[in-house]
């Protein structure tokens, strides 16, 4: 058997098509810019990489990107004060906050004081609860949310079935073990202290991977026909690597994410899909 690879980057690309006709839309009836900023300490080279990939997003669906980059020796105070100028400017409709930030930085008090409404990658622990709740609105991060979407459109059923994550970080492990479970999916959270770890994973029929280990899971970790979403992003000098080794997963899942290609390009469409509520709450309009 060889697993059906989940195109990322085609539903991405259809999915920002939409999206910019929308953006167009909004704008025309409105006469604001969707504007998206992005608030960065210091020149971490991940960091900065990431905020060119956030650019070219934004401009493929016609949105404004307005970079912001402290000096990396700047204070809580000077960051916070940052954070508060878009806050309050009514021409910024989303915020993100690149990781990582200095050292000296208190990552956790950034967070807890962006705008929950302009908090596009659901970092804010109001946006965090209320998904934990099911209570509307709120903002999902846009990994986990962009694995949901690709599997979706891949016609893959959750309800009764059994998922296992591995990984528990707040912005990919936990909220997609919450998307499952909200989608009626038996959820088991795995990390770096769970127990005979391949036995658990051989028990999914979704297994998704957030762990930044290249080629960790293998072939024989893999329940037969399985779904298998790969969030692993490790840069080597053989080029970007998953979290799964590719052959041998391959060889055993019914379908996999592939590594680049899959959830990668879904995280940047979603982020976009995130802007386009946080614009419209501002802004109004049905679009
Ligand atoms: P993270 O915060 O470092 O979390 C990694 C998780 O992996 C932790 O929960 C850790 O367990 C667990 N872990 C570490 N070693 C393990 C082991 N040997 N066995 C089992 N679990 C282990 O990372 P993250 O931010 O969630 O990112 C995970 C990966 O996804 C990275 O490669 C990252 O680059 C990638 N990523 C991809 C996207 C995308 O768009 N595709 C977006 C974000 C992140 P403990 O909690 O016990 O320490």
């Amino acid at each position: 058997m060889s697993a059906r690879l989940l195109d990322g980057r085609a539903l991405s690309k259809g999915l920002r098509e939409e999206l910019k006709a929308t953006f167009a839309r909004l704008a025309a009836a409105t006469g604001i810019e969707p504007t998206l900023a992005v608030l960065q300490v210091g020149d971490d080279p991940a960091a900065s990489g990431y905020a060119r990939a956030i650019e070219r997003t934004c401009k493929s669906v016609g949105a404004r990107f307005v970079p912001h980059l402290l000096a990396g020796d700047t204070d809580q105070a000077g960051v916070l004060s940052a954070l508060e100028a878009l806050n309050r400017d009514s021409n910024v409709h989303g915020i993100m906050v690149l990781e990582p930030l200095p050292g000296h930085v208190d990552e956790n008090a950034v967070k807890d004081r962006l705008h929950p409404g302009k908090d596009v990658d659901g970092v804010h622990p109001l946006n965090a609860g209320r998904l934990q709740m099911q209570r509307p609105p709120y903002f999902v991060p846009a990994t986990p949310a962009g694995a949901i979407r690709l599997l979706e459109e891949a016609g893959v059923q959750f309800q009764g079935r059994r998922a296992v994550v591995i990984g528990r970080s707040d912005i990919v492990g936990k909220p997609m073990a919450l998307l499952l479970l909200h989608r009626h999916c038996t959820v088991t959270i795995a990390h770096s202290r769970t127990v005979e770890l391949p036995r658990v994973a051989r028990e999914a029929d979704i297994l998704c991977v957030a762990v930044g280990r290249p080629a960790m899971v293998r072939g024989d970790w893999v329940k037969p026909g399985a779904v298998v979403v790969d969030f692993g992003t490790t840069y080597t000098e053989e080029g970007l690597q998953g979290d799964c080794e590719p052959e041998s997963v391959a060889q055993v899942a019914g379908m996999m994410t592939p590594v680049p290609g899959g959830t990668g390009p879904m995280t940047n469409a979603m982020l976009m899909a995130n802007l386009l509520e946080a614009y419209r709450s501002a802004v109004g309009g049905e679009g």
